[in-house]
């Protein structure tokens, strides 16, 4: 495969960071690609895992090649692909989820490079997987609404969310990139009509060993501590479950604290 005449580029999703989470796909992808260039949020776990003959680009805007432009991204795929290699463009997540992937695929296209688009486990998928509640509800949740919580998140063109269009009773709200003024965004969320006794969850690192979740209402949202990035933040009454888990484990704790005291006696 490697260096053969024609190249193709792979846009693959990487999942949420936990290597496990990884489809055969893309860990084939990986074993065989001439060159691969991935997002700062790609865990450190996944990259240890390509083999150490290939060539390996950070191009993250964050840590990798800081002041790298989306075009020179798109330039540096198109021209490993036109020396013939097979590129693995590795984003992390599923790549059509806030993950300039139409700027890139137009790209190719217009370069009249071969491409191929390889799903991942989403965010906010393993997010709700990690939290064992479901994001659909016959009895009460009737849609997901997948949104970025900063309005130029993927829209260069919005200046304010909309959240009255998207806030209903029947709706899990899914907010990637989620910032940290939840003061401002409980506002808004109470603004559009949502009540604030809904449940509202964020999740830090979710699927590695560094996860970290906050479960609370949205009313009581401006508490809600900045867990390191990358967070998403889950709302909606589906939610529901974690809340009761997680007092559940609030209460064993303190009963646990309680043997503790008890047993210094
Ligand atoms: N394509 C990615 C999303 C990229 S946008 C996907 O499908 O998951 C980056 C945002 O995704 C982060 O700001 C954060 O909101 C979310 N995110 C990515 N990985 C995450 C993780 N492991 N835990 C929680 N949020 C995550």
């Amino acid at each position: 495969m490697k260096g053969s005449l024609t190249g193709k580029v792979y846009l693959v999703g990487a999942g949420p960071g936990d290597p496990e989470l990884l489809t055969v796909k893309a860990r084939a992808l990986l074993d065989r690609a001439g060159v691969v260039l991935h997002d700062d949020l790609v865990s450190a776990e996944i990259i240890s895992l390509i083999p150490p003959q290939t060539e390996i680009v950070n191009v993250g805007k964050r840590s990798g090649l800081k002041k790298i432009t989306q075009n020179e991204i798109n330039e540096r795929m198109i021209a490993f692909a036109k020396r013939g290699l097979q590129v693995v463009r590795l984003k992390s997540g599923d790549p059509a989820i806030f993950g300039r992937l139409a700027e890139e695929t137009d790209a190719l296209e217009a370069a009249d490079i071969l491409f191929e688009v390889v799903p991942g486990i989403t965010a906010g998928i393993a997010a709700a997987a990690s939290l064992r509640v479901s994001l659909t509800d016959r009895r009460s949740s009737s849609r997901v609404v997948i949104v970025s919580g900063h309005p130029s998140g993927e829209n260069e063109n919005q200046e304010k969310i909309d959240w009255k269009n998207l806030v209903t009773p029947e709706s899990t709200l899914v907010i990637y990139m989620p910032g940290h003024d939840f003061s401002r965004l409980r506002e808004e969320f109470l603004a559009a009509g949502l009540a604030s006794g809904v449940p509202a969850v964020l999740v830090s690192q979710a699927s590695t060993p560094r996860q970290q979740q906050y479960c609370t209402r949205v009313g009581e949202m401006h508490k809600l501590p900045p867990l390191p990035a990358p967070a998403i933040l889950l709302i909606g009454r589906s939610l529901e479950r974690a809340h009761r888990r997680s007092s559940a484990e609030n209460l064993s704790l303190a009963l646990d604290e309680a043997d503790l005291v008890i047993s210094a006696k």
